[in-house]
């Protein structure tokens, strides 16, 4: 029987002749046309005041936390339930990451342990959007009002997604996409920041141009540029963002794909989850998701490394997600946790992600559908 892989990026078949395109047009750094016309899109696709094309969502993070003015001493908080490069950003700068649990109905930061956790430096609050599901942003939005603190978006599985028809990425004060080969939209490493909030976006574009003000030279405003902030190479080359663009292109056939498959998976799973076998994704209402992925919560740690290894001996790949950052070993070096971490230990130990990508045929997410829904059975039974 033939693997169904884990995940398989979506081609549009218009990524190589842009690629070309742009390799024939001599122009190959960052800040080209496809540059332009991507960073216009998602422009457009959000609302943002301003899009910056990047090579990953983790350079887009690291900008971020510059811009939120985060220095020795000072604290961000964010979800253990998250990507490490979200916490990594904020080392960077010599701060700490500090480390609060997550709503289980979500796997999202919960706005009551970080309104526990916000202390006198607390200066910003990096949310992440688990699954394309948007988090409670009006509340960290307030909690961060109150404390003069910035909100940054991590939307890396945010793209098309939206929170009571404001689309993920442009509600906080900075956003963060992802186009890794693992996300919905892909250049093979990409990503990009939204500046939100118009008081940075001066700073922001004089640290995306190298920390010089050639922003401003290039609009005619000084008559030479040089070095005036911190900055580093956070852009996109034009080879990448030409294949982006393809992508873009076929972005909300795509998503509407990847919604369909998770709508048959969630369907499908209802009576798995009516038998205590494993529960089902929650998304709040008001919230509209992307299909980003799709995944059960088996009945307890031991059920779930039977499920992946049975559905591994069926031929069918799925996956875990994050170590909590708090008990990950550069975590505990680096950062700290505050308040009971309970269900990010509980929850990232029974998770168990399955197959979702666009190019799936019927065929295949049946076998998914069949094998998971036995051997969630199975493993409910003999470990639950
Ligand atoms: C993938 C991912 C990142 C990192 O994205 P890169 O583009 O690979 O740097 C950050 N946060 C989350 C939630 C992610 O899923």
């Amino acid at each position: 029987m033939k693997e169904i892989p884990f995940n398989r990026p979506f081609l549009a078949g218009t990524e190589l002749g842009f690629v070309r395109e742009a390799a024939e047009s001599g122009q190959l750094a960052s800040g080209g046309p496809f540059t332009r016309r991507c960073e216009e899109w998602l422009r457009e696709a959000t609302g943002t005041e301003r899009a910056l094309l990047a090579s990953s969502a983790t350079a887009g993070l690291e900008a971020a936390m510059i811009l939120a003015g985060l220095g020795p001493g000072d604290e961000a908080i964010m979800p253990s339930f998250a990507y490490p490069t979200i916490a990594s950003a904020v080392v960077r700068q010599g701060a700490v990451p500090v480390f609060v649990d997550i709503d289980p109905e979500t796997l999202n930061l919960d706005p009551d342990r970080v309104r526990e956790a916000v202390g006198p430096r607390t200066r910003a609050i990096a949310a992440v959007h688990y699954g394309g599901v948007g988090c409670d942003l009006d509340a960290l939005l307030e909690i961060a009002a109150g404390g003069g603190m910035l909100v940054i978006e991590d939307a890396a599985h945010g793209l098309l997604a939206s929170d009571r028809d404001r689309p993920l990425g442009a509600i906080g004060d900075l956003g963060v996409f992802s186009f890794h080969e693992t996300k919905n939209v892909t250049c093979g490493e990409g990503g990009a920041l939204l500046v939100n909030n118009p008081a940075l976006l001066e700073r922001a574009e004089t640290i995306w141009e190298k920390g010089t003000d050639r922003a401003a030279f290039l609009r005619g405003e000084v008559d030479r540029y040089s070095w005036v902030d911190v900055g580093s190479s956070f852009g996109a080359g034009e080879l990448a963002a030409a294949f982006l663009w393809g992508q873009l292109g076929a972005a909300a056939e795509l998503t509407a794909r990847r919604r369909e498959i998770w709508d048959r998976y969630h369907d499908a799973f209802a009576a798995t989850e009516a038998a205590g076998h494993a529960q089902r994704p929650h998304v709040p209402a008001g919230q509209v998701h992307n299909g980003h992925l799709y995944y059960l919560v088996l009945p307890t740690p031991t059920a779930r490394d039977a499920f992946i290894a049975e559905l591994g001996e069926r031929g069918i790949v799925t996956s875990f997600h994050y170590v909590p950052l708090h008990s990950a070993p550069a975590g505990r070096r680096f950062g700290r946790a505050t308040g009971s971490m309970t269900h990010t230990d509980d929850l990232s130990r029974r998770l168990v992600r399955l197959p979702l990508w666009p190019d799936l045929d019927e065929e295949q997410i049946d076998r998914v559908i069949e094998a998971a829904s036995a051997a969630a059975a199975g493993a409910a039974r003999a470990h639950g």
